[in-house]
């Protein structure tokens, strides 16, 4: 049972032996926005701008980007606001774009360099405006964040030098590519994020797509866990959150607790019933990612 006062509406929750838990918002379409309150959220954890960057034109669009970022930042206020650079391929397509399924996100910005550079300068001068962080998907190997790092630092230069206001925001990468959680300690991000819906589908090896397997991919979960688990010991101190599915299906936040997880983003439907869950448990008991 739930006890209203184990609730909060700032954006955390409280589990039943009051450890404190951030509640973020995951965003599809930036109109999601106008109907819920900043001030009920930590911020955005995830903001899938592929669903706001939807063609090629979009996509090499600057200022359309700068003014779709900024409507985020302006409704947040200092909050949060975490902004995944494209993940499109696999699947999820981008009209008049060549993808495959394994060439798809950070793979498919590195290899379209000059998709990746417009993003990065839109993200750099929103940045002025509020609390931006840049997350990349599907990162697999360390040289991926080293490599999109490279890009925002030739662009930042570019600004630089033409008195252009900007600033550098903090960059992080989903984990979702079992190659990465296994390899956490190795690479240079700011941040983490568990992606479950892919990290699922990779650990189970069934697409996420074929609902003929959801059922038998879901036995996966306790492998998945395990995986999340070994993760965050890698991490160090870093921040982690967790923003696929599994962080807005309340069979997992007790799982969730105790692999260290206090920093769920889920759609905003789930966050009454999410924050209720939590303040059900307790996480006695149980360590914290960073710790
Ligand atoms: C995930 O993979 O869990 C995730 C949050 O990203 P997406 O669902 O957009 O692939
Ligand atoms: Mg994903």
């Amino acid at each position: 049972t739930t006890s209203a006062a184990a609730i909060t509406d700032n954006g955390s929750a409280r589990t039943a032996d009051g450890l404190e838990v951030l509640l973020s918002i995951n965003v599809n379409a930036p109109d999601e926005i106008e109907r819920i309150s900043a001030a009920s959220t930590a911020g955005i954890g995830l903001m899938r701008s592929e669903f706001a960057v939807t063609s090629l034109a979009d996509a090499a669009n600057e200022d359309k980007q700068l003014a779709i970022y900024r409507r985020l930042l302006d409704w947040a206020g200092t909050r949060p606001v975490t902004i995944r650079m494209l993940d499109v391929g696999g699947d999820k397509p981008l009209s008049g774009l060549e993808t495959s399924p394994d060439l798809r996100g950070i793979r498919l910005l590195l290899a379209r360099p000059e998709i990746a550079r417009v993003q990065a300068r839109a993200l750099l001068r929103a940045a002025i405006f509020g609390n931006l962080r840049v997350m990349l998907p599907m990162v697999t190997f360390p040289s991926d964040v080293d490599e999109i790092r490279q890009i925002f630092r030739e662009e930042a230069a570019a600004f630089a030098r033409r008195a252009i206001p900007h600033r550098d925001p903090p960059i992080g990468m989903m984990v979702e590519v079992p190659a990465a959680a296994l390899m956490l300690d190795q690479f240079d991000a700011d941040f983490f994020s568990f992606g479950t819906n892919d990290l699922l589908q990779y650990v189970a090896a069934s697409a996420r797509d074929d609902t003929d397997f959801a059922a038998y991919s879901e036995k996966a979960v306790p492998a998945v866990l395990r995986l999340i688990a070994y993760a965050v010991n890698l991490g160090g101190s870093k921040p982690f959150s967790i923003c696929g599915d599994m962080a807005g299906d309340q069979r997992r936040t007790g799982a969730l607790l105790a692999v260290g997880i206090r920093h769920f983003s889920v759609a905003p439907a789930q966050l009454p019933a999410i924050r209720s869950a939590i303040g059900g448990l307790h996480a006695d008991g149980t360590r914290a990612a960073g710790e």
